[in-house]
């Protein structure tokens, strides 16, 4: 399996990193070496002073597509599930000043912890979807899926008409404003709806 992660997808979250606001989706990946499930803690790592939670949802593809066309964008994920794209801000912020790539930034191990899936037929609308983040029970994110600037469909379709698609692959959908530092010790809390999906403790 892959992780896919779109970037910069939040308007106030573009505005609070000072980032222009994309035409096109910002694509990166991250290794399935990154993945951790199961509320596995986030163990912070020694190359990193600037370590930063971003909560997004993740969807879970079920099927193999390539050039797959918005409309058909829905058949190709069956549930949706809670994340944290851990990003060591700092290496990240001297790549972006470089023009570099975020690879090592993104993608290092554990990066990507994902919650259990919640199955398409859990929700109304997925389209209004209320998620947060509780970061030692201060609320410090929280996004609903109606304000992504590309929606889960059109996001679909272009990382396919560019990358293939299979069974089992995860895509981040980009996070909302509030994106901040962590510190050993914190407990890092993500729910969708009012249900709680992400307990972490960042060790
Ligand atoms: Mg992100």
């Amino acid at each position: 399996m892959k992780i896919l992660a779109i970037g910069r997808n939040y308007v106030e979250h573009i505005e609070e990193l000072n980032n222009e606001k994309p035409e096109e989706p910002v694509i990166f990946t991250k290794p399935d070496t990154a993945l951790v499930r199961n509320n596995q803690p986030f163990f912070y790592p020694d190359f990193s002073n600037n370590i930063h939670y971003e909560v997004e949802l993740v969807l879970r593809i079920c099927k193999m597509g390539k050039n797959i066309h918005e409309k058909f964008a829905p058949t190709y994920f069956d549930a949706i599930g809670l994340g944290i794209d851990f990003t060591a801000r700092d290496i990240q912020d001297k790549a972006k000043n470089k023009g570099l790539p975020w690879a090592l930034a993104k993608g290092f191990d554990g990066s990507a912890p994902v919650s259990d899936f919640l199955p398409i037929g859990h929700f109304k609308n997925i389209y209004n979807i209320d998620f947060s983040l509780i970061v030692d029970n201060e609320i410090k994110q929280q996004g609903n899926s109606g304000l992504m600037i590309f929606n889960f469909n059109q996001i679909i379709s272009y990382i396919s008409r560019y990358i293939t698609l299979r069974s089992g692959d995860l895509i981040f959908t980009g996070t909302p404003k509030g994106v901040g530092p962590v510190k050993i010790g914190n407990k890092l809390e993500g729910y969708i709806e009012d249900k709680k999906l992400l307990d972490i403790e960042i060790k």
